[in-house]
């Protein structure tokens, strides 16, 4: 088991007051907090060795090269990819479906086609869709999910025809928590020859990722998620794939050569990162990633596991007014709940009022509200720098509103 009060000293933000109260923080699924290692790699490159990446024939211009590079083949092991030309820096999850979208996307698909979501995705693994659909004559089908809040594998099934061209599922769901069975989904989307994507916007810091052990042809994430900057995130695809799909956006760093005859591209990574990349954040990405190893994903995980257990049981037993939304199985560190008569904003209000941050509202996944009957939840969400003594100033504050609103 992790040291949990060794791992909050790491964090500036942990030992700060909110309204007069230490900050509870519980919205880790919107973004986490980050590691002074973090916040000191901004300063230092930006006070010592400032400079462009790739190509500069000067030693910041090495420097900086080096140390950006360097975020690249971290992520690459983290994720297990086989080579680090398939790891493309992006500006974050959103981003890397975008450009899957906008390139795979506009190449692969046709009138017809299909593209499987599933209910409880995010708007950013949805809209892309649409807008490429549209633009395609293609459409835009979501898997079902049951009450508890799991894909109803055999509706799955049903739904896979040599029509599907494109799977692309959450991991885990930032609005419920539950882990998706991405390892045979993708091995069943595979059988009817259509591409995989996984967003593992809210999966990378929890759980174990092996790209190739899963065999998904893109993987997108966040480094906001991953104790690393905002604005930054990564996305994986297999090389063969990556080749054959044109460019994204077109300016420097993108091409070969350029003349008014015709331009060439650049070979992978940087085919796909047009322009002066987010060099400070990419950096500062990298310091995040070994944050992670340092402490272990999996001792986090184990922990995070814990408060998400106790903070369940003691909603349950201390706030019968409660109701829990998603109860899967496998779930990670997300307790989304409702409470009978109280406005969720209400409560989000209330508990900031005592240093607490959670969430309220639809968290981007509108349609999956919309399968609950529901316009939001109130949405705790844990990260493995938080307490059992946090989950009880937490339930006490909500078992005073209740008696408030009584
Ligand atoms: N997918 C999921 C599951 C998410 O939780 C989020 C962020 N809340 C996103 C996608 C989008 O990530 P970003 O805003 O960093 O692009």
């Amino acid at each position: 088991m992790i040291d949990v009060e060794q791992l909050r000293k790491e964090f500036p933000i942990l030992s700060t007051e909110v309204n007069g109260h230490p900050l509870t923080y519980f919205d880790n699924g919107a973004t986490n907090q980050k590691p002074k290692v973090v916040i000191d790699a901004l300063e230092e490159y930006y006070k010592g060795y400032n400079s462009n990446v790739h190509r500069g024939a000067h030693t910041l211009a090495d420097k900086a090269t080096g140390a950006f590079e360097e975020t690249r083949t971290l992520l690459q092991k983290f994720i297990n990819a086989a080579k680090s030309e398939e790891i493309i820096f992006t500006s974050g999850t959103t981003e890397g479906i975008n450009l899957v979208a906008q390139t795979y996307g506009k190449t692969n698909l046709s009138k017809g086609d299909e593209i499987l979501v599933s209910t409880m995705e995010h708007h950013s693994n949805i809209v892309p869709w649409q807008l490429i659909a549209a633009e395609k004559g293609a459409t835009v089908r979501p898997i079902p999910i049951s009450d508890k809040g799991e894909i109803i594998f055999e509706e799955f099934e049903k739904m896979l025809s040599d029509k599907v061209k494109i799977v692309s599922v959450v991991h885990a769901s930032n609005a419920l928590g539950t882990v998706n069975p991405v390892e045979k989904i993708i091995e069943r989307a595979h059988a009817f020859g259509a591409k995989v994507l996984i967003d593992g916007a809210q999966s990378a810091a929890h759980l174990p990722i092996d790209v190739q052990e899963l065999d998904c042809d893109f993987f997108v994430s966040s480094a906001h998620k991953m104790f690393g900057p905002t604005g930054m995130g990564f996305l994986y695809g297999k090389e063969a794939i990556l080749n054959d799909m044109p460019p994204y956006m077109g300016g420097g760093e993108m091409i070969k050569e350029v003349s008014f005859d015709g331009t060439s591209f650049n070979t992978l990574p940087y085919k796909f990162e047009a322009g002066t990349p987010n060099i400070a954040d990419t950096i500062a990405f990298g310091k995040a990633i070994e944050f992670i190893n340092k402490w272990g994903k999996e001792e986090m995980a184990a922990h995070e596991a814990a408060i998400l257990k106790y903070a369940t049981e003691k909603l349950k037993k201390e706030v019968p007014t409660a109701k829990i939304i998603g109860e899967a199985e496998n779930k990670v560190c997300v307790l989304s709940f409702i409470i009978e008569n109280i406005h969720n904003y209400d409560v989000g209000m209330m508990l900031d009022a005592r240093g607490i941050a959670v969430r309220t509202g639809h968290h981007c996944t509108q349609p999956l509200m919309a399968r609950y009957g529901l316009e939001g939840t109130i949405r705790a969400s844990f990260s493995a720098y938080n307490t059992f003594e946090e989950v009880d100033r937490f339930i006490e504050g909500l078992v005073r509103i209740v008696k408030m609103f009584g």
